[in-house]
């Protein structure tokens, strides 16, 4: 215990230590939620449950979930459960439909954030002596001031960049000897992108360690950023309606990410009965905040589709883990009746040629009305030069990736390669799927 600071006791507390907190936390988090919530009270009765016979824990599965219209409905303070005076920040999530969604925190919802960021940081081998820079965006977006409390927390040297400024990032990793980066995993693609372009060489750099999260990718992206920059890339879980980022992070087994399961209440269901779904099993994921004052959520639903792993981790933290994103609910696109998730066509890609990683997926209706779904990819620099004058090994090339892709998946993809340089990048979260079948 003596490599661990303080703050990630909690990691390795005894299980039946960590349920009896939890169950204490959750019987006074749903008293908070009911007595201050009035349309809390009200999604209770209508849901016919007597708020008396919720006695424990166990009894959570008698609850109803809150889902994200509920925030968009009750925006933007129908869910605050505090007095104005007590919140001293707003977020609100990226989301680009229809309303934001805005979360209301006060003093002790941002201490508990920064402690599971730090406590992220401690499983991610960093403590004081490590420089942190920074490049989520800054402002409502939780990437940005999420890792940055979080890094002043474990005390590390904070560099602030933001999204963007790709020249920036680059010269302040060289001069400030920067150990660790924290971003999207996309906007880190553009990055190492630019890198190559501007011939900045990663050896004459301090940087061991990625902190990737707020979208999804792959092990086998991990494995591109690990190769091309000799760091280790770590996974890191949140989303702004529980707190940010952090409410989950690996360790260095990499087997999952723990979640701060004192903090915040993880259950899976069925996303289609609701019922909920032994560890182990795939379905949504949903949450309860249990010290949440400013807004707490009982039964979230995250509509993120992932597992719980209960087994015990090498690293000895009794939290429990969840296993990679696999998709969100609303990312699952059912092409021609098989279901199709962004990572599959990211896994194919990386296997047929680690540097394909500019990618997107766009949908359409095809002549007979029925959904085609095409990949374009962006060639390498290098294999543009290797193939790019000769038409029929571009041509073997394309075969092979969408070969590769109806094998992954299990049908056809309209496959077409582009030239280098010739998609946008991404400065956050990137948009992978086009979806035109409605025009
Ligand atoms: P929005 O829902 O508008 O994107 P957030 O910025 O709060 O709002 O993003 C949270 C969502 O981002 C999560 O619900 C999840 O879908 C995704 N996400 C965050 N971290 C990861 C991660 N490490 N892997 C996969 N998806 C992630
Ligand atoms: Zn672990």
């Amino acid at each position: 215990m003596t490599k661990y600071n303080m703050l990630s006791a909690p990691d390795f507390m005894p299980v039946e230590r960590l349920r009896d907190i939890q169950n204490r936390k959750f019987l006074a988090a749903f008293r908070r939620a009911y007595e201050n919530v009035a349309w809390y009270r009200e999604l209770l009765a209508q849901h016919q449950v007597d708020p008396s016979s919720i006695k424990s824990l166990a009894d959570i599965s008698k609850l109803p979930f809150i889902k994200k219209t509920d925030l968009r409905d009750t925006y933007p303070n129908g869910m605050l459960a505090t007095s104005m005076d007590k919140i001293i920040r707003y977020h609100a999530s990226s989301g680009t439909t229809g309303k934001p969604i805005v979360v209301p925190y006060t003093r002790e919802d941002l201490d508990v954030w920064a402690e599971c960021v730090s406590r992220c940081l401690t499983a991610f081998g960093l403590d004081e002596n490590d420089v942190l820079q920074v490049g989520y965006g800054y402002g409502l977006f939780t990437g940005g001031l999420g890792l940055h409390d979080g890094g002043e927390r474990r005390r590390c040297t904070v560099v602030p960049v933001s999204g963007g400024n790709t020249e920036r990032h680059l010269m302040f990793i060289r001069d400030l000897n920067v150990t660790a980066i924290a971003c999207t995993p996309s906007y880190f693609l553009h990055i190492i992108d630019h890198a190559q372009k501007i011939g900045f060489n990663w050896k004459d750099t301090k940087l061991k360690v990625g902190i990737f999260g707020a979208e999804p990718w792959t092990e086998e992206m991990r494995q591109f950023i690990e190769s091309e920059t000799g760091i280790t890339a770590f996974d890191i879980y949140g989303l702004t309606e529980i707190s940010g980022p952090g409410v989950g992070g690996e360790c260095s087994s990499h087997a999952g990410v723990h979640i701060f399961e004192d903090h915040f209440y993880p259950e899976i269901v069925d996303p289609d009965t609701l019922e909920p779904l032994p560890d182990g099993e795939s379905g949504e994921l949903v949450f309860t905040t249990l010290d949440k004052t400013g807004m707490p959520l009982i039964r979230y639903r995250t509509r993120d589709i992932t597992k719980i792993i209960a087994e015990p981790c090498a690293c000895g933290r009794t939290i429990r883990r969840i296993g990679r994103i696999s998709h969100r609910s609303d990312d699952m696109m059912i092409i021609r009746g098989v279901n199709v998730f962004p990572g599959q066509v990211e896994s194919a890609l990386l296997a047929v040629d680690p540097g394909l990683v500019n990618y997107q997926i766009h949908l359409s209706k095809g002549d007979a009305g029925l959904d085609v779904i095409e990949v374009k990819v962006e060639l390498t620099r290098e294999k543009f030069s290797e193939l790019g004058d000769n038409t029929t090994s571009l041509e073997i090339f394309r075969r092979l990736i969408a070969e590769k892709l109806k094998s992954t998946v299990g049908i056809n993809f309209k496959t077409t390669l582009v030239e280098p340089d010739a998609m946008p990048r991404s400065q956050g979260k990137i948009k992978r799927i086009y979806d035109n079948r409605n025009q």
